[in-house]
C-alpha cells in the first residue's frame, strides 16, 4: 500500500466505462493505476505527492480520436511565438493521448524517390520543416526525438499514401501501383499504425474511386484495425457517402468509423435524422460502426478545398499556375455555380459569406474576415480574392466554414456509439478554429452541465473509454487496477473552454490536474514542463 509515486484522494471516479461515479482514490506507481476504497491508502509512507480531489471529478486522459497534430511538435522553435501555446493546448484541455493521421493527410508512408517534393509540400502545409517519413517507424523515431507531454497514435493517411506512391495525380492507381501502396499500408500497420483513413474531398485521396480504398482497408482488416473515413460529401450528397463508406467496410471486412461526422451546407441540415437512424440500425444488425465529433458548428480546412478537384491535379506548384491563368479562373468560378458530379462544393452548398480567413501568414489583416466580406471591400469578385490570397500564399490558406446548425451537432453528440475528436488543426500563425483549445471542455460544460444533452459518466466514456477501445489502446481509456496511468482531474461545476474564433488558443477553466504515463503534466491548470509523453505502437 505504500510507495506510490502519486495519490488522488477524496474525488468522485468516474472510470470511463459509463458506469456512473463513487467516491474512491486513485493511486499511481511506476506508470500504472491502482484503485482503492476512501481513505484506505495511507496518508504518509512513502507516497511522494498526494493531490485532494475533493469536489473533483477523476476520469481517464482525454483520448483526442481526431487530430491533425502530427507535425506541431516536430516543428520545434521553428513553430514561433504560438509554437508552445499550440502545442501545450492539447493537454491543457485533458487529452492525454491524440491520435493523428486523420482525413487521409500524414507525414508517411511514401516511396524514398518521393519523399523530397512530399517534403517539401508537407513544409508548406504544417507551416514548418516537419519532414515525410517512408513508414510509421520512421515518424514515431522522429516524435520520439521531440519531448512530449502527451502521447500520440497515428492512423496512415491514404492521400499521403497515394502521394507517396502515384504523386498527387488525378488518375486511377494501376494494378502495381495498388499493390505498392497495399504493401506500404502494410507495413505501417504492422509497425504499430492504428488504422486506414481517407479524405475523400481531399486531393489527391478525393482521385481514388471506391475500388481502390476498398483494396486498402482490406489491409487495414487483416490486421484488425478500422477503417476512419472523412466522407466524400458531407453536404446535399453525404447519404450516398455515407452509402460509399458502408459498401466499403462490408467488402473489406474492415470496421467503419466516421469522421467528424455532420450534414453540412443548407440543403444537407437536418439531414442526421437520416443519417443517425441508418448506423443505428446497421449496429443492430451486428455491423461494427462508429463515428466522432466536435462541438461546433463551424468547420476548418483548407481555401484550396474549396476549388473543384481538377484544379489541384498535380499538387500546389500547378495549382497556383492555373490560379494565375484568367481562363483557368473562369471555368472554376462555373464549376462552383453549376457543381461538378461527385464533387462536394462547399461554396456551392453556402456561400463566400459563410467562409472565413483562418491562416494566410503573410496577409494577418484577411484573418478572421469573410470571403465575401473581403470581395465587398476590394470591390471584386469572391472567387478572385480566393485565388489572389492563394496565389501570394504559396496555395496554403486555412479557412473556418460556418457550415452547420446547431441541432445536427446535438443529434451527433447524443448518439450513443459518438466519440468526441477536436479535429484540431495546430499550425503556426492566424486564428486557428477554437476547436484545438476548446473541445473536451466544451462537451463537459455546455453540452453535459448546461444543457444536459449527455450524462456526465456518458460523456467521459465518449472521451475515453469508448474511444479506446475503437483504436486499440489497450490499458488505457479506463480507470481500474494495472491500467496506464494517464488521467484528468476536473472540477464538473467550472469545466469550460474559453476558446473562441478571436482568441482560440485561451486555455479552458476548470481542468485541474492532468497526469500522462504517471507523470503530471498539467497542475492548477498549468504545464509542469514534465515530458513523460511517447508514440504509441498499436
Ligand atoms: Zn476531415
Amino acid at each position: 500500500m505504500t510507495g506510490f509515486d502519486l495519490l488522488i484522494r477524496g474525488g468522485l471516479l468516474v472510470d470511463g466505462t459509463g458506469r456512473p461515479g463513487r467516491p474512491a482514490d486513485v493511486g499511481v506507481a511506476a506508470g500504472r493505476l491502482t484503485v482503492l476504497a476512501p481513505g484506505e491508502a495511507p496518508r504518509t509512507g512513502g507516497t511522494a505527492e498526494v493531490i485532494d480531489a475533493r469536489g473533483r471529478v477523476v476520469s481517464p486522459g482525454f483520448v483526442d480520436v481526431h487530430t491533425h497534430s502530427d507535425g506541431v511538435t516536430l516543428l520545434g522553435p521553428s513553430g514561433g511565438g504560438s509554437g508552445r501555446a499550440l502545442v501545450r493546448a492539447s493537454v491543457l484541455q485533458g487529452v492525454t493521448t491524440e491520435i493523428c493521421g486523420n482525413c487521409g493527410s500524414g507525414l508517411f508512408p511514401a516511396l524514398p524517390e518521393r519523399l523530397p517534393a512530399m517534403r517539401a509540400e508537407a513544409r508548406i502545409a504544417f507551416g514548418g520543416d516537419v519532414g515525410m517519413y517512408a513508414d510509421f517507424a520512421g515518424f514515431a523515431a522522429a516524435h520520439a526525438r521531440v519531448p512530449r507531454a502527451n502521447h500520440l497514435a497515428s492512423l496512415v493517411g491514404h492521400g499521403t499514401l497515394r502521394a507517396g506512391v502515384l504523386g498527387p495525380v488525378d488518375r486511377p492507381a494501376r494494378p502495381d501501383e495498388l499493390r505498392t501502396m497495399c504493401a506500404l499500408l502494410d507495413a505501417s500497420l504492422s509497425q504499430g499504425a492504428a488504422g486506414l483513413s481517407t479524405g475523400l474531398i481531399y486531393t489527391p485521396g478525393s482521385y481514388a474511386g471506391t475500388d481502390e480504398v476498398v483494396a486498402l482497408a482490406a489491409v487495414a482488416a487483416r490486421h484488425g484495425k478500422p477503417y476512419v473515413t472523412h466522407l466524400r460529401d458531407e453536404m446535399s450528397r453525404v447519404e450516398e457517402a455515407l452509402e460509399e463508406a458502408i459498401e466499403i467496410s462490408r467488402r473489406s471486412g474492415a470496421a467503419l468509423h466516421v469522421s467528424h461526422h455532420k450534414t453540412a451546407g443548407r440543403y444537407a441540415w437536418g439531414r442526421t435524422e437520416r443519417t443517425l437512424p441508418r448506423i443505428a440500425a446497421l449496429r443492430a444488425e451486428g455491423m461494427d460502426v462508429t463515428c466522432d465529433v466536435y462541438p461546433y458548428t463551424a468547420g476548418s480546412t483548407a481555401l484550396a478545398a474549396m476549388l473543384p478537384p481538377w484544379a489541384n491535379d498535380g499538387g500546389l506548384g500547378a495549382l497556383t499556375a492555373r490560379l494565375g491563368d484568367p481562363a483557368e479562373r473562369d471555368r472554376m468560378r462555373r464549376a462552383i455555380a453549376e457543381g461538378v458530379p461527385g464533387w462536394e462544393n462547399t461554396v456551392g452548398n453556402g456561400g463566400w459569406d459563410r467562409i472565413s480567413v483562418a491562416c494566410a501568414p503573410r496577409h494577418p489583416q484577411a484573418e478572421g474576415r469573410t470571403i465575401a466580406d473581403l470581395a465587398a471591400s476590394a470591390g471584386a469578385d469572391p472567387l478572385d480574392v480566393a485565388a489572389d490570397l492563394l496565389v501570394a500564399e504559396a496555395g496554403e490558406v486555412t479557412i473556418i466554414s460556418h457550415s452547420m446548425v446547431e441541432e445536427d451537432v446535438r443529434r451527433v453528440l447524443a448518439a450513443p456509439y459518438t466519440m468526441i475528436g477536436s479535429d484540431g488543426v495546430p499550425k503556426p500563425g492566424g486564428r486557428p478554429h477554437p476547436r484545438w483549445a476548446g473541445t473536451f471542455p466544451r462537451v463537459l460544460g455546455r453540452y453535459v452541465r448546461e444543457l444536459g444533452l449527455l450524462r456526465l459518466e456518458e460523456a467521459v466514456h465518449k472521451m475515453t473509454g469508448m474511444a479506446a477501445a475503437r483504436f486499440g489502446l489497450t490499458g488505457r481509456g479506463v480507470i481500474r487496477d494495472g491500467a496506464h496511468a494517464d488521467l484528468v482531474v476536473f472540477d464538473p461545476a467550472a469545466v469550460a473552454d474559453l476558446a473562441t474564433f478571436t482568441e482560440p488558443l485561451l486555455p479552458p477553466t476548470g481542468i485541474d490536474v492532468v497526469v500522462a504515463g504517471g507523470q503530471v503534466v498539467v497542475r492548477d491548470g498549468e504545464e509542469t514542463g514534465a515530458r513523460p509523453g511517447s508514440v504509441l505502437a498499436l
